[in-house]
């Protein structure tokens, strides 16, 4: 109980930070219980995990906000953000992670058979490397019971926000849900407030931010399962184009799209814009690595003579890369693609006549997006949003052309139809079918690779001695997806040993494609929770649920990566 945690504490103050190890246990404080995992061993090792826990009478969650998994995520992020916030209050000893505008199932809070469990990151007070036994007292038995009462205690829950949070997180999945049954790629509500604050912030832009409208036609209505209507702009199936003037809000309205992907915390401004969860943003990359990618539809006849049908590279161009990414995210299952001309190649993109006539197309490896996009959605079935306000090339394939001006959405499809030409299309398909990605033995396994992948922020995987560089990876977006992306590369490493069963062909050599180990490895996670990536039993750490696409992405650009042949 606290007094055995208090006499432990006397007794190590002073003496080395090792002591603290002493404190690996339970302990009854009072209204909580107080595990410690696991205790760093020196001051600037990752900070100590502990777990605070409340049983469940005194938690009394009401039960119906629990009975399905988008209640129990909506939840437990909550509950998060109360602990968040009580830990902030305190100063910098604890953390539980921050989380941002999105509501993520994530393992910072857990509902157990006990009760609910905040997972706490403790930084134990030292002076030099010695131990500050009164200061460690009143942080895990002052501090920590605060963090519990404020957050997890049924008496200060705000009830009535706890259920409007959960509610609005029920019916913005329940409206993702009806997206393809619709025809539909994203929804954009009316109202939404899309511009943030500044570039490096994501909260909403408060001051002379012009709420979204849909154009008349474009309009759509969903009834979600709280009894309530919303309406928006629905973005259809196949190609949409955005166009509009320099500064008008073309890329604002595509990135909310893309963060559409995941539902936002109410007073977001976007908690109305929703896209299928399986939409992939594409963008150039110069520099990153690419291993075995059928690239052909897009570059072929390299002067180097490289064959592009599977080509690796360890420095990608901005044009190659792009069309890696784009072959990437089809391949794992990308049902549509969002494209902004500010982070595109641009002769990935479209090529001009004038340019036609002096490079004649044999002394041109490129094939431009532009003639790409209709048999990409004719053949493959992949949608493609795309910003292009600079060309007008792709109006003669598109389905919808939306112009924005002073933020403000039109549907200017007739318009673009009349301004179009027929360009030639090709007659024999392109694409071809989808090609299997096996990774060779051993892939996953660096040679002098010692201690588990981690993550380093969001942006950076340490994985053996390399380090996978996600910057680019624009639809991650939390450091606890990358940490969870980490320990999955760890886990695929073991999945990719494992023989296919018979009943999968395709896989030739009976070793899994990647996207079977993917695949594999989600169906895990949601059996036995996202905390079963990771490998410390009690105490996960700070992990997010990842989409598989972004752990397609983390593998893609390993550096070390191989395919079998
Ligand atoms: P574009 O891609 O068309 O050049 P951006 O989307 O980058 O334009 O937007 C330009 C600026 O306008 C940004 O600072 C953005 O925050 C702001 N902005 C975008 N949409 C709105 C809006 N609806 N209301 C107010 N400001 C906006
Ligand atoms: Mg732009």
């Amino acid at each position: 109980n606290a007094d055995t945690l208090t006499k432990i504490l006397a007794s190590i103050d002073g003496r080395g930070y090792g002591s603290y190890k002493q404190l690996t246990g339970s302990y009854d404080l009072g209204r909580c219980r107080l595990v410690v995992d696991r205790v760093q061993v020196d001051p600037f090792a990752p900070p100590s995990l502990m777990r605070v826990i409340v049983g469940r009478s005194a938690a009394a969650l009401p039960e119906d906000l629990l009975s399905d998994q988008r209640g129990r995520v909506a939840a437990t992020d909550f509950l998060t953000r109360a602990a968040s916030a009580a830990a902030a209050a305190i100063g910098e000893g604890i953390s539980i992670g921050t989380p941002g505008q999105e509501v993520l199932e994530r393992t910072s809070v857990a509902l157990t058979d006990e009760g609910v469990e905040a997972r706490l990151a403790v930084q134990l007070p030292a002076a030099g490397r010695r131990i500050r036994g009164r200061a460690a007292t009143r942080l895990l038995t002052e501090d920590v019971p605060r963090i519990a009462a404020a957050a997890l205690l049924h008496a200060s829950l705000d009830a009535a926000a706890l259920r409007a949070h959960v509610t609005l997180h029920r019916d913005q999945e329940a409206l993702r849900d009806q997206l393809p049954g619709r025809g539909l790629v994203a929804f954009v509500g009316n109202d939404a407030i899309l511009p943030r604050r500044s570039g490096d912030s994501d909260l909403p832009l408060t001051e002379g931010a012009v709420p979204f409208c849909s154009p008349e036609s474009m309009q759509v209505s969903f009834q979600l399962p709280s009894g309530r209507t919303v309406s928006g702009m629905g973005v259809t199936e196949g190609i949409t184009v955005i166009v509009g003037g320099g500064y008008h809000g073309k890329s604002t309205l595509l990135r909310a799209i893309e963060r559409g992907v995941y539902a936002h915390r109410v007073g977001d401004g976007r908690e109305w814009v929703l896209t299928r969860g399986d939409v992939a943003s594409v963008r150039a990359e110069d520099g990153r690595s690419v291993a075995g990618v059928d690239i052909s539809p897009f570059i072929s006849g390299l002067p180097s003579g490289t064959d592009t049908r599977s080509f690796s590279t360890t420095n990608a161009s901005g044009s190659t890369s792009q069309a890696a990414s784009l072959v990437e995210a089809v391949d794992a299952g990308a049902s549509a693609l969002l494209i902004d001309e500010d982070t595109s190649a641009s002769n990935f993109m479209i090529r001009d006549d004038r340019m036609r006539r002096l490079i004649p197309a044999e002394h041109e490896p490129i094939t431009p997006f532009v003639q790409r996009i209709r048999p990409l959605y004719e053949e493959r079935g992949v949608s493609t949003v795309l910003v292009a306000g600079g060309s007008g090339a792709f109006f003669d394939v598109a389905d919808h052309v939306i112009a924005l001006q002073e933020y403000v959405p039109r549907d200017v499809t007739a318009q673009a139809r009349e301004l179009a030409e027929t360009t030639p299309q090709p007659g024999s398909s392109v694409f071809g079918p989808t090609r299997a990605r096996i990774p060779a033995a051993g892939a996953l396994r660096p040679t002098g690779k010692t201690k588990p992948a981690s993550a380093r922020g969001r942006d950076t995987i340490r994985f053996g001695r390399e380090h996978i560089d996600l910057a680019a990876v624009s639809q991650l977006v939390d450091a606890a997806q990358t940490t969870a992306i980490a320990h999955a590369l760890d886990r695929l490493a073991e999945l990719l040993e494992q023989p296919e069963p018979a009943e999968h062909p395709g896989a030739a050599g009976s070793r899994p494609t990647l996207d079977a180990a993917i695949t594999a490895l989600f169906v895990r996670l949601d059996a036995d929770g996202l905390e079963s990536l990771s490998p410390h039993r009690g105490h996960p750490g700070h992990l997010a649920r990842p989409r598989p696409l972004e752990v397609h992405a983390a593998v893609n650009r390993y550096r070390g990566l191989r395919l079998h042949e």
